[in-house]
């Protein structure tokens, strides 16, 4: 094979990447890890950084990859996530580079990262209370990110974009005071649905918070409109904030999914690609990378994995089956 592009039997071409660098995380959101942790992967079975930048740039040199976005578990306890970052962006062409975090640790290293040329981080945030912070993620450091944020900010990553997923009867009713909170900072906040990735599997349609509860919530306090700009393959709807220019976002996985539109795909820390969050199956680059595959054997292998792309998550058919590994060590 040697067409150029990730490209599905769909036709949806994949050009975004999120790489997870760990399945480790230091925080442990109720919603995604047990309080116990994971049986983390084995040293030698995570891609090390060379391996990752090589199949970055098997994706972004041969694949047709514009935009790599480095997640986890918590990608900043990677040891060597700067330079991981500097060799991403001086590959050609260059992509756009981001990271998805949890923020701990951010307020030391947002300067090296922004001189290694990552352009954006996402945070993730749930809430503003620190009460309730120490109940979601079981430990008490909300003040490490709002400082993780602040360092981001004046290091120039921005604009600096916020994600919360709302819990029932935990946070469901402070997506006004979470909105206000961004705004005043200048972050852009986007509400995830919760989706069935935690390890404990305590997912349930009937117990999550949807889009639409979260618009009637906010609607209390803001004026919202769509946003005009096509939404295109991003995964928020924005929606201007009282006129705007503030915007909030709201990425209804669950109940508006936008897989039609998706093109992204997911190398896992241990080298597996995942042509869809809720794959059930994945293809392995990393036996064959060890075993001395050439990058365009690599990138091959890589083209295939996407033919078996399926035209949705189904989270809502009855059939729908839970991903074998959770969110953590898929990378989010
Ligand atoms: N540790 C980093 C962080 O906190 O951003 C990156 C990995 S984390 C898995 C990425 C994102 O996934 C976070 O915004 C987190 O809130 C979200 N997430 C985790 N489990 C989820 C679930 N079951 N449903 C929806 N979002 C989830």
């Amino acid at each position: 094979m040697s067409t150029f592009g990730l490209v599905d039997r769909y036709d949806r071409v994949a050009t975004d990447l999120r790489v997870s660098l760990t399945d480790r995380c230091n925080l442990r959101c109720s919603y995604c890890m047990p309080a116990e942790g994971l049986d983390w992967l084995p040293g030698d079975e995570v891609l090390t950084d060379d391996e990752v930048v090589r199949l970055i740039e098997i994706a972004v040199t041969r694949l047709g990859v514009r935009e790599v976005r480095f997640t986890g578990g918590e990608p900043l306890v990677r040891r060597g996530i700067v330079d991981i970052v500097r060799r991403t962006t001086a590959l050609s062409p260059r992509p756009e580079t981001s990271i998805t975090t949890n923020a701990l640790g951010l307020e030391r290293t947002a300067v090296a990262l922004a001189e290694a040329g990552l352009d954006r981080v996402n945070v993730s945030l749930d809430t503003v209370r620190r009460d309730d912070f120490h109940t979601i993620t079981r430990r008490d450091r909300l003040h490490d990110v709002v400082a993780g944020l602040e360092a981001a900010a004046a290091a120039g990553l921005g604009p600096v974009k916020v994600n919360a997923v709302l819990l029932r009867g935990v946070n469901d009713d402070q997506g006004p005071e979470l909105l206000r909170w961004c705004i005043d900072r200048g972050y852009q906040l986007r509400f995830i649905e919760q989706m069935p990735l935690d390890a404990q599997h305590g997912w349930s349609r009937e117990k999550m918070v949807t889009a639409e509860e979260i618009f009637e919530s906010l609607a209390t306090t803001f004026d919202l409109s769509p946003a005009e700009e096509p939404r295109g393959s991003a995964p928020a709807e924005l929606f201007l904030v009282d006129g705007g220019p503030a915007t909030v976002g709201v990425i209804a996985s669950v109940t508006r999914p936008f897989c039609g539109d998706c093109d992204r795909v997911r190398l896992t820390a241990d080298g597996q690609v995942r042509n869809c969050l809720f794959a059930r199956e994945e293809s392995d680059l990393r036996t064959a990378l060890r075993d001395g595959a050439t990058d365009e054997e690599l990138a091959d292998r890589w083209r295939v994995a996407m033919l078996g792309k399926r035209p949705g998550h189904g989270i809502d058919d009855p059939s729908f089956l839970q991903p074998s590994r959770p969110m953590s060590a898929i990378g989010g």
